[in-house]
């Protein structure tokens, strides 16, 4: 029993002696604090600049989910918004990597997107918005990646401002989709999000049919993404894995999350090089298949070299436009029968496949915890994007004030 459990015990025993009717139970969190009036948001109002707002609560509808915010992870996506506003969504609350505890549910809610029983009390994360299917639940959707639908921390403000997890409360309204994940820590429920991308890529890389248990795998690019990817491999029994990126301490965390072999790019000169550096660590071999995890055109148009004659590569690094990659089509594509295969976010069906992952990735020992390097509470969002955007750290999070 935990130093929590003891407190609530202490509040419910309290709370009986005063003689407080259990209803009230209703329209409290499990942790037995009453719902506030107001919520603050972290609104983005300017390029690089949040401003902490209040706003009423608003009503609850018989579909709604109100949410008491736990933790939200800084996404790629939240930096590019931070400094330019790709999207044009400024004035926005943004954060999309969050997850949090039901504090009071509309009538008509009962079951998450998995058919599992949604109470107060239960640990949540949100997926996609359906807003022209509300009906939809997992098993329905290999085929809608989250480009056909909206996602809260992303969604233009309206006149309930709890859009996205940069809050202390989030609304979730009807025709969402929201999972159950009580069996997940706090930690772990930030990592799901990014995890899921990750997922996705690995079932796009497998429809290539060359990725196999022994293949020979290069990963380039050891940020949040290309290190769950090497997880993600590992936890299917690839193990034969060799991680690309110009910063030592990335790449030792590349090997605490199953790298065999890792290569800095910054002690090579040209691209020959840097392949026969990358052909070494797999003991003379070129990749089977490559996945390509960062955002740099000059990676892209490098990857292919690493990659032997029929191999197959995924790109997964432009998240946003970054730019044009120059490529031989004869050399890097023709010639070698390379497989590509694009990939962008995901499907609810990946994201309940996350859950396993994050199980069977602890099970097997990876310190997926060791990616949330900093954590900042809501007041401090500003410091946060400019401690990400500085690229110190790996996954930062804003923590609600009670959990820091
Ligand atoms: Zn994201």
């Amino acid at each position: 029993m935990n130093s929590n459990d003891i407190e609530q015990i202490v509040k419910q025993v309290l709370a009986n002696m005063q003689g407080v009717a259990p209803s009230t139970a209703a329209s409290s969190s499990s942790a037995g604090k009453p719902i506030p009036k107001t919520s603050r948001v972290a609104m983005l109002t300017a390029l690089e600049h949040y401003d902490i707002k209040e706003y009423p609560i608003p009503e609850v509808g018989d579909d709604d989910i109100l949410v008491k915010v736990e933790g939200c992870g800084i996404c790629g996506t939240d930096a590019h918004e931070f400094k330019k506003d790709p999207f044009g969504l400024i004035p926005v609350v943004l954060g999309h990597e969050g997850t949090g505890e039901i504090v009071k549910m509309g009538k008509n809610v009962k079951k998450d997107s998995a058919g599992k029983d949604l109470k107060i009390g239960d640990k949540v994360v949100t997926c996609m918005i359906f807003s022209d299917d509300p009906d939809i639940e997992m098993f329905d959707l290999n085929k809608k990646n989250v480009g056909a639908a909206d996602v809260y921390g992303l969604l233009p403000d309206d006149d309930k401002h709890l859009n996205g997890w940069f809050a202390d409360y989030l609304l979730v309204r009807g025709g969402s989709t929201i999972f159950n994940v009580n069996d997940l820590d706090l930690d772990m429920r930030i990592l799901i999000e990014p995890c899921a991308v990750l997922v996705h890529a690995v079932e796009r890389a497998k429809t290539t049919g060359i990725l196999r248990f022994n293949s020979r795998v290069v990963v380039q690019g050891c940020g949040p993404i290309g290190l769950i990817c090497i997880a993600v491999l590992r936890t299917m029994g690839v193990e034969n894995i060799v991680a690309v990126d110009g910063e030592d301490k990335r790449l030792a965390f590349a090997k605490e999350m199953g790298a065999g072999q890792t290569v800095n790019f910054k002690n090579y000169q040209g691209i020959e090089a840097l392949a026969g550096a990358v052909s070494d660590a797999f003991g003379g071999h070129l990749a089977d298949f490559a996945f390509q995890c960062t955002g740099s055109p000059a990676a892209h148009s490098n990857i292919y070299k690493f990659i032997r004659n029929g191999g197959g590569l995924c790109e997964l690094g432009f998240f946003i436009n970054g730019g044009d990659a120059t490529i031989n089509p004869h050399f890097d594509m023709c010639s070698k029968e390379i497989t590509l295969v694009g990939s962008w976010v995901y499907t609810l069906r990946d994201y309940a496949t996350t859950f396993d992952f994050i199980k069977r990735a602890k099970g097997i020992g990876l310190p997926l915890e060791k990616l949330i390097t900093h954590k900042f509470p809501l007041s401090q969002i500003n410091e946060a994007h400019k401690t990400n955007l500085k690229m110190e750290g790996l996954k930062i999070a804003i923590i609600a004030d009670d959990l820091l």
